[in-house]
């Protein structure tokens, strides 16, 4: 989330004629940006996690579990802690490049856009030492531990996706507040589920607004055994007669089968796991923003963690499109259900959505990649072509600034200042894409251009975050060194993203994916160069000429060498990727080699210490056994929980108890990880096995205590 600025906000009236304004000066802003970057080196690699947490608290007494509105008194407690500011700086220090090693800092907490949400980040970036790596788990324990100890009585940092009775009928917050107010306008939740910064409440009424309706979330329910079929959501109040948008429902918004949703809320206050990387130039960052992108999906279905919404089991297993529909501020225009009148052109996705641009200038990168739909505002493509930015990266942006800016304050609009980035980051940091290119900002010299990977969602423990943030670091490594070629049509990547939303997509759906990752001059074959390749990210655009922003050819391979595009892709499961070939019987189609086995390939090839090797493997084990289904995905463990226990009446509701119950479950391991914070390396261990009971997930080897989930009780 981007700094939170005061000022006077514009209604959406007003802040529609100022648009042309921000993204034009925000495009003078990048420029500026852009040229003072464009040559900047960076000695080393860093990146950094970010986890988002519920505030949830547990009534013991009365066996119910709500969102506590604490964020504000949370945020305060931990900035007026003076134990916590004496163990040095938060803020993260440079020198010549290079973290400096000071005294442990201590994690950073953020707002977010839920007045029930916490963000927590490490204080400082990590560097890829594995000392670093090994390092991440603990830190994220410790995040825990802090953000739980400046909570009140009873609350609890929960990683869960989504909080499962948000927009019931019952009070499912504290303090209770009713729905509908006059910024999001919602039949199910209050205003004040909001962060109330007034950037929050702005940038909800204006998507609102803008779109001239509310937004539409309607999940698929889950079709149980006892569900009333056809499934009409019991929730919808059809009589309501505050505001114009209360038409919504009778104009048909709730759909037949489906969880109707209508508020920001249902989508921004999801949580998830994102990690951003600094690439040492930028040519490294657009080479690793468009190899990392065919992943966001995988990784998607690899983490599915969001079977539930608004007290009801949903069909699908990921919140992504709950998000994207949240905050899809597309007018009936722009979505093609009226003729283009008013507005620019027709646009195919939401501003939150899977990406639509590849950027590098890399010889691989084939024209039948990139989106024949791409939407990209000419003029503003034509200033940055004037002020010497590459057709690859002005089309990338140009792409961004189709969209209106949804928060400007009228304290803005009297100057520009062309050194800074306020209008720049008013496009960017409300262009929601799986991945995202962070040019350096112009306030902190230090850093450099970073590249964000943003699809996966939060698991419910800190050993899970922990392996899937270090596997994408790990896999960050794999595709520099080696090379890697995994590029296939962004048209393929956004139906990828789609199939992972459904239920089990990790075990039962396949994705395309690229058949041989290795770079060309490498004969085809299942196993990779036996040393990492160092992948010289050094080309500057005078000597790789561009054509219509496609890298010339001429420097790769030619192309009448080349397959057929189509030839070079196809469907694999998420085995297949992750594992490899023979990773499952009857999975013999590609010939891929499976990322786990290219990460080890690399970790082979360096010098890891044996003790360092089985940390990492821990890590490696948890998502391969992901993969092959010998271990269940959050989404999974959820649902079989709610449909075992006691109370579930097989018609898809989970009831207040149920959810009482399962949170009560998460949260037991933290209760006892708090007694232990003040050790290091305590060691958990999770399983989630279907080897095992399904119901042990939390084994802790050495400490005699293990939890059991599912019996909702801590044994020692
Ligand atoms: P946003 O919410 O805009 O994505 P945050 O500041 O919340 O950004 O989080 C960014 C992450 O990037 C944090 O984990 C932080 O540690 C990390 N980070 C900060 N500086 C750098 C850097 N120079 N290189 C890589 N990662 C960085
Ligand atoms: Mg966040
Ligand atoms: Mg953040
Ligand atoms: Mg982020």
């Amino acid at each position: 989330m981007g700094l939170l600025q005061l000022g006077t906000p514009l209604g959406w009236d007003k802040a529609k004629d100022a648009a042309g304004q921000v993204r034009e000066w925000g495009i003078e802003q990048l420029l500026t940006i852009w040229r003072k970057n464009k040559d900047k080196e960076r000695a080393m690699l860093l990146w950094g996690d970010e986890i988002e947490y519920l505030v949830v608290e547990l009534d013991q007494e009365q066996q119910k579990a709500r969102l506590s509105l604490s964020q504000a008194e949370v945020l305060q407690a931990l900035s007026e802690d003076k134990e916590l500011q004496k163990h040095g700086p938060i803020v993260p220090d440079y020198q010549g490049g290079e973290v400096v090693k000071n005294q442990a800092t201590l994690p950073t907490f953020h707002p977010e856009f839920g007045r029930f949400m916490l963000e927590a980040t490490p204080g400082k970036p990590w560097s890829i030492d594995f000392k670093d790596l090994l390092e991440v788990e603990e830190d994220m324990k410790l995040r825990r531990v802090i953000a739980k100890q400046h909570m009140g009585k009873g609350q609890y940092p929960v990683t869960l996706t989504t909080f499962p009775r948000l927009g019931t009928k019952d009070d499912f917050i504290t303090p209770y507040y009713p729905p509908s107010g006059p910024a999001l306008r919602s039949q199910f939740v209050p205003d004040e589920i909001a962060n109330p910064h007034i950037r929050f409440p702005t940038l909800a009424a204006n998507i609102r607004s803008r779109r001239g309706r509310k937004v539409e979330l309607n999940v698929p329910v889950f079709h149980d055994d006892k569900t009333q079929w056809p499934f009409h959501d019991p929730t919808v109040n059809y009589h309501m007669h505050n505001w114009p948008e209360d038409d919504d429902v009778r104009n048909g918004a709730a759909k037949e089968n489906c969880v109707y949703m209508d508020a920001m809320a249902f989508g921004m206050g999801s949580c998830c796991l994102q990690i951003t990387f600094q690439a040492k130039n930028i040519n490294e960052g657009r080479v690793l923003y468009d190899q990392l992108s065919p992943l966001g999906p995988i990784l998607l279905a690899l983490t599915a963690a969001t079977p539930i919404y608004k007290g009801f089991l949903v069909d699908t297993d990921v919140r992504w499109n709950q998000i994207s529909r949240a905050v899809d501020d597309r007018t009936r225009e722009e979505l093609g259900e009226v003729p283009l009148k008013n507005d620019r052109w027709q646009i195919p996705k939401s501003r939150y959505a899977s990406n639509s641009t590849y950027i590098a200038q890399d010889s691989r990168l084939r024209p039948e990649y990139l989106d024949p739909n791409l939407v990209i505002d000419q003029k503003l493509k034509q200033r940055l072509l004037d002020g010497g930015m590459d057709d690859m990266l002005a089309t990338h942006f140009a792409h961004l600034f189709i969209r209106d800016p949804l928060v400007i304050f009228a304290e803005d609009l009297k100057e520009l200042d062309v050194n800074g980035s306020n209008h720049f980051e008013n496009l960017q940091s409300t262009n929601w894409q799986h991945m995202r290119f962070k040019p350096p900002p112009p306030d902190n010299p230090n850093i450099g251009w970073r590249v964000e990977f943003r699809s996966m969602e939060i698991q419910m423990t800190d050993f899970e975050n922990a392996a899937f943030s270090i596997f994408i670091v790990l896999l960050s490594r794999v595709i520099l060194s080696f090379d890697l070629n995994l590029y296939i049509p962004i048209p393929r990547t956004t139906e990828n993203m789609e199939v992972a939303h459904r239920r089990e997509a990790v075990l039962n759906d396949k994705f395309w994916f690229r058949k041989n990752p290795f770079p060309r001059k490498t004969t085809p074959s299942p196993s990779p160069p036996l040393q990492p390749q160092h992948h010289d990210t050094n080309q500057t655009s005078s000597e790789k000429p561009t054509v219509n922003g496609f890298a010339n050819s001429a420097s790769g391979a030619h192309s009448s060498d080349l397959p057929p595009v189509d030839d070079e892709y196809c469907l694999m499961t998420v085995n297949e990727i992750i594992n490899g070939p023979g990773s499952m019987a009857g999975d013999k189609g590609s010939q891929f080699p499976g990322l786990i086995p290219l990460v080890r390939h690399y970790l082979s090839s360096l010098n890891v210490s044996v003790t360092t090797r089985c940390q990492l493997e821990r890590y490696l084990d948890l998502i391969a056994g992901r993969a092959n289904g010998s271990l269940w995905t959050n989404s999974k463990w959820i649902r079989h929980f709610v449909r075992e226990h006691p109370e579930y009446k097989h018609d898809s509701a989970v009831s207040e108890k149920v959810t009482y119950d399962l949170i009560n479950t998460v949260v037991a391991d933290i209760e006892q990880r708090e007694d232990w914070s003040s050790k290091n390396g305590a060691g958990w261990e999770i399983s989630r096995s279907l080897d095992q009971e399904p119901d042990c997930i939390a084994i802790v080897p050495d400490h005699p205590q293990y939890v059991v989930i599912g019996t909702y009780s801590l044994s020692a």
